[in-house]
């Protein structure tokens, strides 16, 4: 299930820092611009070619972070300055246009390196007291005048396909185009767990109580850098009723009557594949 799953790929081997018997490995790099990534400009019928093997800017380059090893070679994230510093014979390409046009564990690492560069451009200066930060040897960074310490942000958001018999609850976002329904998601506030953020989201989109909420898979989403966190919950009680503004319809619908849903990129579309393919069982 999670193998065709965009961005998560649990092969990869991120440990860090480096251990020791990966010192001799060689290198390949990842070029970062502004949540877009380098690719060689081969015609894009081709698989776009974003690991690069070398790189004479490495060592005078500020912003550069350890993504993982693809195998035995190391890859590393690179930020360029501007646009202007794409390498002659390349383009940016959104991460989002690399699905499905990639190797898997390639696109996993890309979706680190964009999130990685991301940290390290924004945490520059303490939020706190306004100092530049100092880079620590765990990725982390440190304020020498306040010590607040920073770590590559991640915000967790759950996605829940609610069931009620053989119907699974869908609803359309104001922001979907118009025949497209999905299933319920949001972020976790502060001081939530999953279970009470799965609760509080379905309450507050569609007015229902759930019950019997298990995981079911999660898909790190570095659009900036969430982590989706998906849940399969019952229906408890409640009649179905949408703010009108964030959700503007809902309901409740049978395997062999699903809308326009979302496709395998997502969590969401495996969840609900997971529910449509329940028929067979
Ligand atoms: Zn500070």
């Amino acid at each position: 299930m999670c193998q065709e799953m965009p961005f998560a790929n649990d092969e990869l081997d991120f440990t860090y820092p480096l251990p020791s018997y990966f010192e001799h490995y060689p290198s390949c790099y990842i070029y970062v611009y502004n949540g877009k990534v380098v690719a060689n400009s081969a015609d894009l019928s081709d698989s776009p070619k974003i690991l690069h093997d070398c790189s004479q800017e490495m060592r005078t380059k500020k912003v550069v972070q350890y993504a993982g090893a693809l195998g035995e070679k190391l890859c590393y994230a690179i930020g360029l300055e501007s646009e202007d510093r794409v390498p002659d014979g390349m383009q940016l390409l959104f991460l989002r246009d690399l699905i499905g046009q990639i190797d898997e564990k390639i696109l996993a690492v890309a979706g680190r390196a964009v999130q990685l560069i991301e940290f390290d451009l924004t945490s520059r200066i303490c939020g706190r007291c306004g100092t530049l930060t100092e880079t620590l040897e765990d990725r982390g960074k440190k304020c020498p005048r306040c010590d607040l310490l920073i770590y590559p942000r991640i915000s967790p958001a759950i996605i829940v396909l609610v069931m009620k018999e053989d119907e699974v609850l869908l609803a359309r976002s104001s922001h979907f185009r118009p025949d497209m329904y999905s299933i319920i998601a949001g972020f976790v506030e502060p001081g939530e767990t999953l279970e009470h953020a799965v609760k509080r989201e379905v309450m507050e989109e569609v007015g229902l109580k759930v019950k019997n909420i298990r995981y079911f898979a999660s898909q790190p989403w570095p659009f900036p850098n969430s982590l989706m966190i998906g849940f399969i919950a019952d229906y408890e009680e409640g009649e179905i009723k949408v703010d009108g503004v964030e959700i503007i319809d809902a309901g409740w619908f049978r395997r062999d009557e699903l809308p326009n849903v979302p496709g395998k990129v997502s969590i969401s579309g495996h969840l609900i594949d997971w529910f449509a393919s329940m028929k067979e069982k």
